[in-house]
């Protein structure tokens, strides 16, 4: 019985990382994908808990051997999802969430057409500058980058079946509270994990 993917992609500032660990709080079933990434650990961040932080010759030696299913340059770092890792938790039925970004969202959908893709808006481009600049953590070059990255990222919106407008954080975690809710109803996955549901389909 396969486990749900689901696919999270915001700009960087949309307030992501707030948004899902409000989620994994309200619904433990729900595990995060740790990704491989180039970039320096922010303060605060540990090693196998945001990140597995490798150096770029480790990241191309794993990239070459196949072990990414997808993996994208971001803001001059490169980051990637752990294939073989990522499929043994869908066979083994956890649902896992994916914060990626656009790039990684295509490559992903072609391997889990499947997967329930989240995009997160926030409410305006300078509410966007305001939330990367009180982050305090980047410097004011990296900032100038994911602001202008930004709008070309929200570009593909169109292509995620849902989404969500960070203004209020509360509502938003409801909002993907219940989009995580929706998923698990889809009838491919009630039928699969509650089969005995639908067993007056075999009646006459
Ligand atoms: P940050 O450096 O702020 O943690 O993340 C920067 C961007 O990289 C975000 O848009 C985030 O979604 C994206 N990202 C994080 N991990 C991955 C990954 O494994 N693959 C891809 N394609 N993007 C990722």
């Amino acid at each position: 019985m396969p486990g749900t993917l689901f696919i999270v992609t915001a700009p960087s500032g949309a307030g992501k990382t707030t948004l899902v660990r409000g989620l994994l709080e309200r619904d433990p079933r729900v595990q995060l994908s740790i990704s491989y990434t180039t970039r320096a650990p922010r303060p605060g961040e540990q090693d196998g808990r945001e990140y597995h932080f490798v150096d770029s010759q480790t990241f191309r030696t794993l990239r070459d051997r196949g072990e990414f299913l997808e993996w994208a340059e971001v803001h001059g770092n490169y980051y990637a999802t752990s294939k073989v890792w990522l499929k043994e938790q869908i066979a083994a039925g956890r649902d896992t969430l994916l914060e990626i970004d656009w790039q990684g969202a295509q490559q992903v959908r072609k391997s889990f057409p499947d997967a329930v893709g989240v995009f997160v808006l926030p409410p305006s481009l300078e509410e966007l500058e305001r939330r990367l600049r009180g982050r305090n953590t980047d410097s004011e070059d990296v900032i100038q980058r994911r602001v202008l990255g930004a709008r070309g990222e929200m570009r593909h919106v169109g292509e995620f079946d849902y989404v969500i407008i960070n203004n209020e954080l509360q509502v938003a975690v409801d909002d993907l509270v219940a989009v995580v809710r929706a998923a698990r109803l889809r009838y491919a996955n009630q039928q699969l994990r509650q089969p005995h549901y639908f067993d007056f389909l075999e009646q006459d």
